[in-house]
């Protein structure tokens, strides 16, 4: 079985990044899945440390571990989310649901 980052990333690509369009051909992603699979150590990262059944304490800390080094100004606002624009934020909630089940599938296995 593929290791847990690269299970992840494969998901990740087929069932966020292919919803958007390549813009640059030969890019290795949309510019809208940039931030996500970027960051995505980070955002494994994150997601891992947090078990909660509503989705706010993740994106609270997304927020301030992602988005606070990225296109977010200091008063929180990002033209992207803004515009509906990162994949990271439109399908947070399902980008959580694939993180936690690939989780999931290793803590099976130990
Ligand atoms: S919402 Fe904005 S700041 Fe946060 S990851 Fe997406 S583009 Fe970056």
């Amino acid at each position: 079985m593929p290791d847990l980052r690269e299970r992840i990333e494969k998901r990740l690509q087929d069932e966020i990044c292919t919803q958007y369009p390549w813009d640059e051909p030969g890019g290795k992603v949309p510019l809208e899945c940039r931030p996500l699979m970027s960051r995505l150590d980070e955002i494994i990262e994150v997601i891992s440390g947090i078990r909660d059944y509503s989705i706010e304490p993740y994106m609270d800390r997304i927020r301030q571990v992602v988005c606070a080094n990225c296109m977010q100004d200091k008063h929180g606002y990002c033209a992207n989310r803004a515009q509906n624009k990162c994949a990271l934020d439109a399908h947070f909630s399902k980008i959580v649901a694939i993180l936690e089940e690939e989780f999931r599938k290793d803590r099976d296995v130990l």
